[in-house]
């Protein structure tokens, strides 16, 4: 299928698999994939290294402002790049994990990713993007929304699995999310909400590819219905 000029936005709590499924759907469709919540993570790192208060919205919004997220070279798998460097590991780390929705709730910090985000959406040919406002504040003109939600518990099972925890870190999994998830839905600015043209998506007792198979053949209607 030809998918070109295509941008699709994935939205949802944390762990309902938004970046697997969004990977597994650029892939498929040739599009460029974006992970803006990698974004709001490297802001949070970064203002850690450097020791920053992470309540001051004038302080994270021009350290939002001065950090550069560009392509990687890589026409066939472009990659996003801090700075020139690849984004660190380390932006999955507990300690960013637990303060990043707080550093995303900065309008100053928020309107800075936003406008990067679109730019690197305008600089590739068809993009698919994940994150909590996509359909809603970054690209409120895609061509499909879909909003990926499952079941808390099934969340955190995906996440404990992913971090190579047992099951005796469910319970606090599953509290962490929750807050999260709480802190990302009723923040002031574009918090995490379902857009009203967005397709729903409950993945809960699904597979990866079956999920994948659904947004592809969303993407494949829109297509026919352009005549593509
Ligand atoms: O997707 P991920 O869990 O890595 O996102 C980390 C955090 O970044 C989210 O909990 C949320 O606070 C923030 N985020 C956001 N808007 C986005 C993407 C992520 O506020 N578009």
């Amino acid at each position: 299928m030809l998918a070109r000029q295509l941008n699709i936005a994935i939205d949802g709590p944390a762990g309902a698999g938004k970046s697997s499924v969004a990977r597994a759907v650029a892939e498929a469709l040739g599009l460029v994939y974006l992970d803006t919540g990698a974004m709001y993570r490297a802001i949070t790192w970064k203002a850690q290294q450097q020791n920053l208060s992470l309540q001051d919205p004038e302080i994270l919004g021009r350290l939002a402002e001065t950090t550069e997220f560009t392509w990687s070279d890589d026409e066939l798998k472009r990659r996003l790049l801090m700075d020139g460097s690849p984004i660190p590991a380390a932006i999955r780390s507990p300690a960013v994990t637990r303060c990043v929705s707080l550093v995303a709730s900065q309008e100053t910090v928020r309107r800075a990713l936003r406008q990067k985000q679109q730019q690197l959406a305008r600089s590739a040919r068809g993009i698919i993007m994940d994150g909590r406002d996509i359909g809603t504040a970054v690209m409120p003109e895609a061509d499909l929304k879909i909003f990926l939600t499952a079941s808390l518990e099934e969340r955190a099972r995906r996440r404990m699995h992913d971090l190579g925890q047992d099951v005796s870190q469910l319970p606090q999994l599953m509290r962490e999310m929750a807050a999260r998830d709480h802190q990302d839905s009723t923040r002031e600015h574009s918090p995490l909400s379902i857009a009203p043209d967005a397709t729903v998506i409950d993945t809960t007792g699904l597979s990866l590819s079956q999920v994948v198979e659904l947004v592809i053949r969303h993407a494949e209607q829109i297509c026919l219905s352009r005549g593509e």
